[in-house]
């Protein structure tokens, strides 16, 4: 069994990481695609949503499965018995700093290494962030985000930005 780690913030998972998990999946026995809790940021969707974001939109591979962890990378994927750690390279922007993270839990870990999937062309340009940014202003989010959570992180995104209009 080759078993394989996607790590991320998915938030909210996009058009463009749904097509490096397809990919992922045909390539590996299983995938993990797994919420990462980062105390660093403070995420716009729960981790629990993002979490069913991920399982409503990868319903279709049957050896995909979607969890949540705040533990270090190289010790879920362990936990997982995953030997791969996929990313998603959009542009050389990406490279450094995924570089740099694939040396680190190497040394960590030697017996798990990093493979990268370059992003599928039509998502080059497409970030979480550019999604929660549109969604702010009310755009259409077919282009970005997979059919089944468009109502969704329409009606969170449109509770944040109340919320933190009330608050001033
Ligand atoms: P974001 O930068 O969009 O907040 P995440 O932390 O959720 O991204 O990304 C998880 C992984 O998916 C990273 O390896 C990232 O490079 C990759 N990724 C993000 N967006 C895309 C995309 N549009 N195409 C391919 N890979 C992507």
């Amino acid at each position: 069994m080759r078993i394989a780690v996607y790590p991320g913030s998915f938030d909210p998972v996009t058009k463009g990481h749904q097509n490096i998990i397809e990919r992922a999946a045909a390539i590996f026995d299983k995938v993990y695609v797994c919420v990462m809790v980062n105390h660093a940021k403070t995420p716009t969707f729960p981790t629990d949503m993002r979490v069913n974001f991920i399982e409503r939109c990868t319903s279709h591979l049957d050896n995909v499965v979607a969890e949540s962890s705040d533990d270090l990378l190289v010790n879920y994927a362990k936990s997982r018995n995953a030997t791969v750690i996929v990313k998603g390279l959009r542009a050389l922007s990406d490279f450094e700093m995924e570089f740099q993270m694939a040396m680190a839990n190497r040394k960590l870990e030697p017996t798990i290494d990093t493979v990268f999937l370059t992003a599928g062309e039509e998502y080059t340009y497409l970030s979480s962030s550019i999604v929660r940014e549109m969604a702010r202003y009310d755009a259409d989010l077919t282009p970005f985000l997979p059919e089944e959570i468009i109502d969704d992180v329409k009606r969170t995104m449109h509770d944040v930005t109340y919320s933190q209009k009330k608050k001033g």
